[in-house]
């Protein structure tokens, strides 16, 4: 009997972990993201993966793993695949499913490349933030809904309204007619003739899910996206922990206390652990940041700029508690009250009830199908606030936005202001962040930064990183115990002499890119 696990992302480095857990001939992945770092030393905004070579550029780049059987047939030039074959890490395999820990892109990003039969396990919450991404993107898709495409003159091509749903296997609870309303929306103008296969989304209570020959435990933990969880995974040899990403200081910490506590009733054989930061001394937890928050807002006067990422649902409820508190509304984008809308299907504010959450009107006739919905259903409430009203009376307002909307400041035309930077993401976790470029648009504006952009980050009365410091990896090794310590989304040269100071209880290995670990 053995277990063995391939690590082929995610190794001495943050993010993009894709590894393989296989027994006998079942096989389970854990996590299909993004490495961010590896994919812009090739690519950048101009420069894409072609959509019309399908999985090929990816793969070719070895920014995908080389096993056959895991990707869309759709997505494959059957005379491109000799390069593939021949690649020395190449197998075929079959797995069973695929565990997504939470939805930042460098665990899910290239989910849309995997075969759309291969059930997706995951929390509500994190399958409600993917649909919401999938269907607010221009550049995200297929990570719920898979369009079809089909090969024509050597390239692949979208199918015109041919969809497949992706099974989700979901931990958690809320109202299940109106998830289920929310999961088959179809978020298009031409909704005629339209040939979609169809898969129910599947709600469990959060207690054990058998996929044999696995039993799987999802354990919800506290991190800078809501719905983050680590999973116990029950094989013939012991139970396999994988931590996904955590931290134990921010508005759900009971959470992460929680599972770190259960973590001593089992026997763990395996424990893939995360290490971004075990050397980063916390300098403020969540409660922290809104304090520090509230103490500069409350006496600002002009234009307040919020940037604290995409997502970052836990760091919005900061600033709405805030909000109230000064009593100025929040500006939010479209695609955060998309979000909001969604995940209050499972206990978050709905933004049509809250009255200090407004949203940024764009000039009419730039908006897409999904936002022209939207604001059918909430623009007669007048929770639109267009830049001239901002303009006339920016002390009412808190504008939240990120880079990616700086756009907006050229409709309101700011002069002065302040920007607090209060994003939690390492920054090769979801996009890089050009400092340079935000640090131009907002002297342009004359926009005071507070908050530090990247040097001495950590430092920052702003930020509360996502991810659990030192003393909290020792405590939750130390109550795992397990045989095997095996450490992910980690520096490794940085961060060695750390994770050896288990290897007085535990053996230690350090994963290499493509390298199977054989456990016994
Ligand atoms: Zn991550
Ligand atoms: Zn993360």
């Amino acid at each position: 009997m053995s277990l063995r696990l391939t690590f082929f992302d995610g190794v001495n480095c943050i993010g993009g972990n894709k590894i393989l857990l296989e027994e006998d001939d079942y096989a389970l992945i854990l996590d299909f993201g993004i490495n961010f770092n590896e994919e812009n030393k090739y690519f950048d905004e101009f420069l894409r993966p072609r959509s019309y070579f399908g999985i090929h550029d990816l793969y070719n780049l070895n920014l995908i793993p080389p096993l056959g059987g895991i990707y869309r047939e759709d997505l494959i030039i059957p005379e491109n695949l000799e390069n593939f074959k021949n690649h020395p890490w190449y197998r075929e395999i079959n797995p069973i499913a695929t565990l997504i820990s939470h939805a930042h892109l460098d665990h899910v990003g290239y989910l849309s490349y995997l075969h759309e039969d291969i059930p997706i396990i995951t929390s509500l919450i994190s399958s409600l933030i993917m649909k919401s991404l999938e269907d607010t993107s221009r550049i995200i898709s297929d990570l719920c809904l898979v369009r079809r495409k089909a090969q024509e003159n050597g390239v692949l091509k979208t199918e015109r309204n041919k969809f497949i749903k992706r099974p989700y296997i979901t931990f958690g609870n809320g109202s299940i007619s109106k998830i289920e309303e929310f999961w088959n929306k179809l978020e298009r103008k031409d909704k005629k003739n339209i040939d979609i296969v169809d898969k129910p989304i599947n709600i469990i209570d959060y207690e054990t899910y058998k996929i044999s020959p696995f039993e799987i435990i999802a354990f919800p933990v506290d991190h800078s996206i809501p719905g983050a969880v680590s999973f116990a995974i029950k094989t013939k040899i012991g139970w396999v922990v994988y931590t996904g990403d955590l931290r134990l200081h921010g508005r759900n910490k009971d959470h992460s206390e929680n599972f770190i506590e259960k973590l001593k009733e089992i026997s763990i054989k395996v424990l893939i652990c995360e290490g971004t930061h075990p050397k980063v001394d916390r300098l403020y937890t969540e409660e922290d940041v809104k304090e520090n928050i509230y103490n500069i807002v409350k006496n600002l006067k002009g234009y307040i700029i919020a940037d604290f990422g995409a997502r970052n649902i836990d760091r919005l409820m900061s600033f709405l508690e805030i909000a109230k508190e000064v009593g100025k509304r929040l500006v939010l984008t479209l695609k955060d009250i998309y979000l909001l809308e969604a995940l209050s299907l499972v206990g978050y504010p709905d933004p049509k009830e809250d009255e200090y959450i407004t949203f940024y009107k764009k000039p009419k006739g730039s908006y897409d199908t999904w936002e022209e919905n939207l604001l059918d259903r909430y623009d007669i409430q007048g929770k639109g606030i267009s830049a001239k009203e901002i303009r006339n009376s920016p002390d009412d307002f808190i504008l939240c936005m990120s880079y990616y909307d700086f756009h907006i400041l050229l409709d309101i035309l700011p002069n002065g202001g302040t920007y607090i930077f209060s994003s939690s993401e390492a920054f090769n976790e979801e996009m890089k962040i050009d400092q340079k470029k935000i640090e131009n648009w907002l002297n342009y504006f004359h926009i005071e930064i507070r908050g530090n952009l990247v040097e001495k980050r950590e430092e920052s009365p702003f930020h509360a990183s996502g991810h659990i410091h030192g003393d909290g990896i020792i405590k939750l090794i130390d109550y795992a115990r397990p045989e095997y310590l095996i450490p992910v989304h980690t520096e490794r040269e940085k961060n060695i002499d750390f994770f050896d100071q288990f290897k007085d209880f535990c053996k230690v290995i350090y994963p290499k890119k493509g390298e199977t670990i054989i456990i016994t």
